[in-house]
């Protein structure tokens, strides 16, 4: 296998427009370059923007049925062309190929269909009201250039979970993927060029959040700016935008909890926190990395848990045998390790993972950005591990013993993005999934996502709420008509 496979292209009024200055993007799986990408700036920023605000009036214009259309046929392409692209997102992502394409790729598609499939039947709904000779009634219109900035962890994912709401809303669009993960963003200009999707409607640029996300996000003309990514990110184009009063979708960072009482099905828990800590190297924002168990269990789920961890394979990501690939990049994986220093110096004992067990590589990879999954206990819930997210197959456990005190503990956390609970009492549950200050709670499972219902953190995890009718209201602007009648 060439070691460079790549050459990346910014996506402009339809054409791929290469850029002079370039970057390198690695493969975590083996640690090698294997494409180019741009290094973009302000001036193809503002190209691609001036794009999509050409393309604006025809695109908004269209019937909604006609832009469902074109995002249907997307979907249809790349649902084609899955393989393809699964490959290529586990090469650029660090990911298992088989998670890719049972999560990554399907799930692009199906945001492409469900937002297509969903928004024409709501947007134009009326709020009609009569009052005193007059008729006043709502239309929803599109903002304009929507800037969409997204992250590596679930690059195409996450990428048309922006677009196909802004697209389907009547926005033109200028998206910038993270600049770890821009290939699946590119094969997808491809897709739509095949598609013959208008052109300008979509432009993708490529390149470094200080470089070009700054670029996009303090653009003038561009009144809306979708953002998933890391808090201190997140924080920062908060105030970059605030004084442009743009509109602000903010996704960002968690410390998710997972509170485990003694009456639950522990196999059950045991299995789906295994995924809920280590899926894709533990590298989803919804990952669990702080788990409550009650003391009555304590004991017996460390055992469990931590021997489901050890059995969990570790290595290249083309493997179907293994769970776990590679994170996705080495200053990364440094940053996780960092973080089981932190615990031991905080007083915390790693019971398997990093420092305990071996971790053998096949040959080709053993330059990858690999690591064990990782479980740590007797910290306190004020340490660094319990408190700043790690974003990496780092899980700790602690015992509880009341109701009452797991709520505060669950809920002494900067970030609120999810938690799930386990427990076989409705009541418990119900009272929990009203107490924890979070976006979304589970109960008895986790990752369980319906596209209907509102996505979105509290606190430092984010403001606003993406799915079908959020991102609707998001993307649009709502206009009250007021006309006399008699
Ligand atoms: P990041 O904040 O480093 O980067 C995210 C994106 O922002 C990238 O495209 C990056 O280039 C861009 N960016 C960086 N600086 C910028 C600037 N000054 N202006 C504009 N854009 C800029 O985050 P990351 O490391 O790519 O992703 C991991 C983080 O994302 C984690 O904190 C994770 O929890 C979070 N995340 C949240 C969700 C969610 O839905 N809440 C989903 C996935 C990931």
């Amino acid at each position: 296998m060439m070691d460079l496979e790549m050459v990346v292209e910014n996506f402009i009024a339809g054409v791929m427009v290469p850029c002079k200055r370039t970057l390198d993007s690695y493969e975590p799986g083996t640690g090698k370059v294997w494409a180019k990408i741009p290094d973009s700036g302000t001036l193809e920023v503002n190209a691609a923007v001036a794009a999509a605000k050409r393309a604006f009036p025809e695109w908004s214009g269209l019937p909604i049925q006609e832009r469902a259309k074109h995002l249907l046929k997307v979907a249809d392409l790349l649902e084609k062309r899955l393989e393809e692209f699964a490959v290529a997102e586990s090469r650029d992502q660090g990911k298992p190929v088989w998670l890719a394409k049972a999560m990554d790729i399907p799930r692009a598609v199906l945001n492409l269909r469900h937002f297509a499939q969903t928004v024409p039947n709501n947007l134009n709904t009326s709020n009609v009201r009569t009052d005193a000779g007059v008729v006043n009634y709502t239309v929803r219109e599109p903002v304009g250039v929507a800037g969409l900035i997204s992250p590596w962890n679930l690059p195409l994912y996450l990428l048309t979970f922006k677009l196909a709401p802004a697209l389907i809303c009547g926005n033109t669009v200028v998206a910038k993927p993270s600049e770890l993960t821009s290939v699946t963003a590119y094969m997808l200009c491809k897709v739509l060029q095949d598609a013959d999707f208008p052109a300008g409607v979509v432009n993708m640029v490529f390149g470094t959040g200080p470089s070009a996300g700054e670029a996009l996000v303090s653009h003038p003309e561009v009144p809306l700016v979708s953002f998933t990514g890391s808090t201190a990110t997140g924080k920062h184009i908060a105030q970059v935008t605030a004084p442009m009063f743009k509109k602000l979708s903010l996704e960002m960072g968690g410390k998710n909890a997972a509170v485990v009482f003694s009456d639950c099905d522990l196999d059950a828990c045991v299995n789906t926190l295994k995924r809920s800590s280590f899926v894709n190297q533990g590298q989803v924002c919804l990952c669990t990395s702080r788990i409550f168990v009650q003391r009555p269990i304590y004991e017996t789920f460390l055992e469990k848990f931590v021997d489901i961890a050890k059995e969990i394979k570790v290595g290249c990501p083309f493997s179907q045998e293994v769970f776990m690939g590679a994170l996705n990049s080495k200053p990364h994986l440094e940053k996780v390790k960092k973080y089981v220093k932190y615990a031991v110096e905080d007083g915390g004992s790693v019971l398997c993972g990093e420092g305990v067990d071996l971790l053998i590589l096949p040959e080709d990879n053993k330059q990858g950005y690999f690591m064990r999954p990782t479980i740590i206990t007797g910290l306190d819930d004020n340490s660094r591990c319990m408190q700043e997210e790690i974003f990496g197959p780092v899980t700790c456990v602690v015992p509880f013993d009341t109701e009452e005190e797991v709520v505060k503990r669950a809920n002494n956390s900067n970030f609120g993005l999810c938690a799930s609970v386990w427990t076989s009492n409705v009541g418990i549950a119900h009272r929990m999934a009203h107490k924890l200050k979070v976006g979304t709670v589970w109960t008895n499972c986790w990752l369980v996502r319906d596209l209907n219902m509102p996505f979105g953190g509290v606190k430092a995890s984010g403001i606003g709420r993406e799915g079908t009718q959020d991102s609707m209201e998001f993307y649009t602007e709502a206009k009250t008509i007021c006309t006399k009648i008699a």
